[in-house]
């Protein structure tokens, strides 16, 4: 058969024509409107966001997650000039083992909340499963209801990374998402183990979500998690489980007897509900509305903040520090030689250490 059979005058089938260069873009609206999608300036963002303006916190959070340090050092200065519309919200850390009903609670929660008026923002830190990939639409269909809500704003947690700066990135969005006039805000985190540690330190009310029926249900939960929690609700608490989970309820209650007060004076509550089925929900919210006043009476609640901030403060350090060692473009060079030298048993691994912190701050000082 022919090679080329359109090549031939007589050939009366498809044929393909020679295409033309992608022509440049002419319209001058066009040109502009691509310019200024890259130049907000601070003040666009800080202004858009204090109004209000859902876009621009997106945007915003999106500059707060950005790795690129042109960013990191435009998304400070936006947050610098929104801390003072910050800081007014009921900050309500969520967790719960995968299973535990998160996603359904805080579709129930959220609902009820925003029931009273107000804005709420659903934000979350899990530096380790599938879903930090940031797939908005998949949180999106895990909380139904709530996001299809004019007055929520939900985000997933910023893409996998170390604990501190994946943490320290939700931390910061809490300030974006406060000036932006959310006055409540969920941080949603998966219970296993340290992210919980990080979403303590930066929320007023610390929520454990439990099942029961497990026969064991004091187990696995790691004593820490449990010293943290300012109440431990459990769900699923409808149809045949009822009875199972107000087992678990006295479990929990029991347990809790065991650990030390806590500094704030409260004593964490247990109590049980069905996130799905919407029962007990409200009973969950009336107490933390008591929670906060409490808090709020005994002084606690600012100090508690305060040393949040501190927390934060050293936080900031150290990742701003290890950032700056790691993204060194020497060290970057010299790095994987020393660790083949380590490995290899040619240096011992603090002999290495001092080594590159030593070649670090002589890089610095020039
Ligand atoms: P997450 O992984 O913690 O976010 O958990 P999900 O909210 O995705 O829930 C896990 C499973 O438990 C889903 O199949 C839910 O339908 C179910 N579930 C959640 N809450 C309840 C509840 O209150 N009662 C019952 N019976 N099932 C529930």
């Amino acid at each position: 058969m022919e090679k080329h059979p359109e090549n031939n005058e007589e050939y009366k089938g498809l044929k393909v024509n020679k295409g033309i260069a992608q022509p440049e873009i002419v319209s001058p609206y066009l040109r502009n409107k691509r310019v200024q999608r890259r130049e907000l300036s601070v003040n666009d963002y800080v202004e858009g966001i204090v109004k209000g303006n859902v876009s621009m916190l997106s945007r915003a959070v999106t500059l707060v997650e950005s790795i690129n340090p042109d960013h990191q050092s435009i998304a400070q200065e936006v947050l610098e000039k929104c801390l003072p519309y910050s800081g007014k919200s009921v900050r309500i850390g969520i967790s719960g083992v995968p299973g535990a009903g998160k996603s359904t609670s805080i579709d129930s929660f959220g609902m009820h909340v925003l029931e009273k008026g107000g804005k709420l923002a659903v934000l979350a830190i899990d530096p380790s499963s599938e879903r930090s990939k940031g797939s908005i639409l998949g949180d999106k269909t895990r909380m139904e209801a709530l996001s299809a809500h004019p007055r929520s704003f939900i985000r997933p947690s910023p893409s996998a990374g170390s604990l501190g700066g994946v943490a320290r990135k939700t931390r910061e969005s809490i300030i974006l998402c406060e000036a932006a006039g959310y006055d409540k805000v969920f941080v949603e985190t998966v219970g296993v183990g340290q992210s919980e540690t990080a979403v303590h330190s930066m929320v007023d009310f610390f929520l454990l979500i439990q099942l029961a029926g497990t026969g064991d249900e004091l187990q696995g939960i790691k004593r820490g998690i449990m010293e943290m929690a300012d109440a431990i609700v459990i769900n699923k608490a409808d149809g045949d489980n009822i009875d199972k989970a107000n087992l678990a309820a006295t479990q929990f209650r029991n347990a809790l007897h065991l650990f030390p007060a806590p500094e704030s004076g409260w004593t964490p509550r247990v109590l049980t509900y069905s996130g799905f089925y919407n029962l007990g929900v409200k009973e969950i919210w009336d107490m933390v509305d008591e929670y906060m006043d409490f808090v709020k009476d005994n002084g606690y609640f600012d100090h508690h903040r305060n040393q949040q901030s501190k927390y934060w403060m050293y936080e900031s350090i150290d990742e701003t520090l290890k950032s700056s060692f790691y993204n060194n473009s020497y060290i970057k060079e010299i790095l994987t030689q020393y660790e083949d030298s380590v490995l290899q048993g040619n240096v011992t691994s603090f002999v290495a250490a001092k080594k590159l912190l030593d070649t670090y701050f002589n890089e610095i000082k020039k």
